[in-house]
């Protein structure tokens, strides 16, 4: 394993609150966060949509 090189994954799902409603949200190994989605759909594409720009999606 190349220590340097930059890890993508789910590290860390779950829901996230603004005060009112629960947002689901999927953190990437890399530091990348989908941030607050509307669904669990929508968190999966945003996190397919991170995978694909570097280089680890079809
Ligand atoms: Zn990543």
């Amino acid at each position: 394993m190349d220590a340097e090189q930059v890890q993508h994954g789910p590290k860390e799902a779950g829901y996230s609150s603004d005060g009112e409603k629960y947002r689901p949200y999927i953190d990437c190994l890399c530091g990348f966060s989908t941030g607050r989605c509307i669904n669990w759909m929508d968190a999966g594409e945003v996190f397919d949509d991170h995978l694909r720009d570097v280089g680890l999606g079809d």
